[in-house]
């Protein structure tokens, strides 16, 4: 099977798109970082491997990329994200070339004892042959293992009382410092102006207050629900260590529960939240 550049070299040559999306080695030894690619002459740098980890399809809603084709390389969970953006009306399927990886499993960090441990959303991972994809990339297999520590965590959540839950969630939200680096780096965040950033009137603070980190963190999780596709970038990218998987896992989990709905698997399928059925259930609004 073809390799990532001369994938992207025959992306420029045959016209398939104006710019590429990929990864380049960072200056820090180990790491990867995206980089956009303008013409053949330029993809001789792209990488691909277990360090691969951000999410590139946050960049196919940045003004600078409208109106252009783009060609993304896309693991089976960012393909995720591209599918619900689609079903979203943000991109236009015909203006995104997929170059799908088979992907066994990233790092889950960059640095410490994590970067020898796979990422825990691999451990159960549905698409890791790309289920959306114009044509597609083996990345190497590099065995990585490890424990899903947070299936555990949700677990025990679901077995406190709404006030053991509530005060959790208080003691993790305090340590927000309002750098918005989840939003930033979430596919699906791509309001050009986010509420927390509408000052008249202001209905998150802007500081880093105990009430406005609770406002902010339980705003964005519900604006996910039904929406967000677990890529975990949004914890990933988190400087004070928010566990906001948890959050976004269980939400995950009670759409599927509930509603039988998965997020990014299919761009026809009506979305969740945007679709109201007579059976739809309400016991949990009453
Ligand atoms: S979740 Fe699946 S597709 Fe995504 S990096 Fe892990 S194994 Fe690969
Ligand atoms: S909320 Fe987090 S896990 Fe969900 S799509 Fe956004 S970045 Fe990915
Ligand atoms: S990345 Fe973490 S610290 Fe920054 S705003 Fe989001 S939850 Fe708060």
């Amino acid at each position: 099977m073809a390799d990532i550049i001369s994938i992207a070299r025959g992306v420029f040559e045959n016209k398939k798109a104006d710019i590429l999306i990929g990864y380049t080695k960072a200056t820090s030894e180990g790491r990867t970082r995206p980089v956009i690619v303008r013409s053949a002459d330029e993809v001789q740098n792209l990488v691909l491997n277990s360090s691969c980890l951000n999410n590139l399809a946050t960049y196919l809603t940045r003004k600078e990329n409208k109106g252009k084709k783009v060609a993304i390389v896309a693991k089976g969970c960012d393909i995720k994200s591209i599918v619900q953006l689609i079903a979203e009306s943000q991109i236009k399927r015909e203006n995104v070339y997929i170059i799908g990886v088979k992907c066994n499993g990233v790092k889950r960090s960059f640095e410490g004892e994590d970067s020898k441990k796979i990422a825990e959303k691999c451990l159960n991972c549905n698409v890791r042959t790309p289920h959306l994809a114009d044509e597609t990339v083996d990345m190497s297999d590099e065995g990585l293992t490890g424990k899903d520590e947070k299936a555990e965590l949700i677990e025990k959540l679901d077995s406190m009382s709404a006030e053991e839950r509530f005060a959790f969630w208080e003691e993790q939200f305090e340590k927000c410092i309002k750098c918005y680096a989840c939003r930033q780096a979430c596919p699906l965040c791509y309001c050009e102006r986010c509420i927390a950033d509408k000052s008249m009137p202001r209905w998150v603070e802007s500081s880093p207050t105990k009430r406005g980190n609770f406002a902010w963190n339980i705003v964005r999780a519900f604006h996910l629900s039904g929406r967000c596709i677990g890529c975990n970038e949004c914890e990933r990218v988190c400087p004070a260590g928010i566990p906001l998987s948890l959050l976004n896992r269980k939400m995950v989990m009670v759409a599927k529960s509930e509603f039988g709905y998965e997020s990014g698997m299919s761009a026809d399928a009506p979305t969740l939240i945007g679709t109201y059925d007579l059976k739809d259930k309400e016991e949990f609004i009453k």
